[in-house]
């Protein structure tokens, strides 16, 4: 993708000028006239380097550059302040309160250009950073949050997990685990309180399956635990404990505040029903996870085909 820069500078002369030398150099620019315009469109739209002028008509831009560096989504960014005031002291506060380099006005053309792609090295190297810290994530197994086994972790030993049951005839169940209304912790506490919740209740699950069981955090508000030598029957009492673990009381979140949470759980055996493969049997309890929901949520309920038995009711009602 081209370099993006937002240039926030009320000279007309100057942004014509700058504009035309990135533009001819392939890099795109969004100018903006006032620190106001600017600091919406550094909200609003995707970029890499702010060039801002320090002495815009309705605030210093030093004050932006403050706030950019301020958020830690604007981390693989670069600031670099464009100045009038030619002097030693002002260039180093500028340096001191976060901006990644300092442009002098009058400036040369070439200048510009060598800084500017100076900036973009560093915005690239940043963005590989935080991608290659992705992937160290996805690969050691674990979840950043929650520190249990992630979605790739899951995938590979729910595939051993199924061929190593059905091989030898032993009863393999799985539970598919969703938090109810997990929507409305976010937009009424702010994400970082939907992820202290998210951590929590993975910890109340840790403290609930036993060494021999396996939990994984399956998606956003999703865990999935594996139940070995298990069948439907013990997955549904199962599933009741963690449903219990999570109602039984309220999670705390920052600031001495509680919420009251649920969980809908959704259970199916391998032993129970023939599947014929893990993605059939997931499918299964993820069916069964959303009549779950269906039926009013905070309840455990099991997968409903059978091949090999007709009777006994798979259903938990919820104790609470
Ligand atoms: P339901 O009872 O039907 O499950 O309702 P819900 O609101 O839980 O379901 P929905 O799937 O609509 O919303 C899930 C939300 O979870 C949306 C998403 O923003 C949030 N989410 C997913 N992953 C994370 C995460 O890692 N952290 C935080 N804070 N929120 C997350
Ligand atoms: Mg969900
Ligand atoms: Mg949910």
């Amino acid at each position: 993708t081209p370099c993006r820069i937002v240039l926030i500078d009320d000279d007309p002369a100057i942004v014509r000028l700058l504009k035309k030398i990135l533009t001819d150099h392939g890099i795109q620019v969004t100018a903006c006239p006032t620190a106001a315009a600017g600091l919406e469109v550094l909200e609003q739209q995707e970029w890499d380097i702010c060039l801002l002028d320090r002495g815009l008509p309705d605030s210093d831009g030093i004050e932006i550059c403050r706030r950019i560096k301020a958020e830690a989504r604007f981390d693989a960014r670069q600031v670099i302040m464009l100045s009038g005031y030619d002097s030693l002291e002002a260039l180093v506060e500028a340096l001191n309160l976060g901006a990644d380099d300092y442009i002098t006005k009058p400036f040369h053309s070439a200048e510009v250009l060598a800084r500017v792609n100076a900036s973009r090295r560093v915005v690239e190297m940043q963005q590989q950073l935080v991608e290659m810290a992705r992937q160290l994530e996805e690969f050691s197994g674990r979840d950043d949050l929650t520190g249990i086994f992630n979605r790739r972790h899951f995938r590979k030993t729910v595939a051993r997990a199924f061929d190593h049951s059905r091989r030898y005839h032993r009863p393999l169940s799985v539970a598919l685990i969703d938090v109810d209304h997990f929507k409305k912790v976010n937009d009424s506490f702010g994400h970082q309180a939907g992820d202290i919740v998210l951590a929590e209740v993975a910890k109340r699950f840790m403290r609930s399956v036993r060494s021999s069981d396996y939990l994984a955090r399956y998606g956003g508000e999703e865990f999935v635990v594996l139940l070995p030598e298990t069948q439907l029957g013990d997955a549904l009492t199962f599933g009741e404990k963690l449903r219990a673990a999570i109602a039984c009381a309220p999670v705390p979140i920052a600031g001495g505040e509680a919420l009251p949470l649920t969980v809908s759980v959704g259970t199916a055996s391998l032993d129970h029903t023939q599947f014929n493969s893990a993605a059939e049997m997931i499918r299964a309890a993820d069916q069964a996870l959303y009549r779950a929901k269906r039926n009013g949520r905070n309840r455990v309920e099991a997968e409903r085909r059978r091949t090999q038995r007709s009777t006994a009711t798979a259903k938990v009602q919820p104790t609470a």
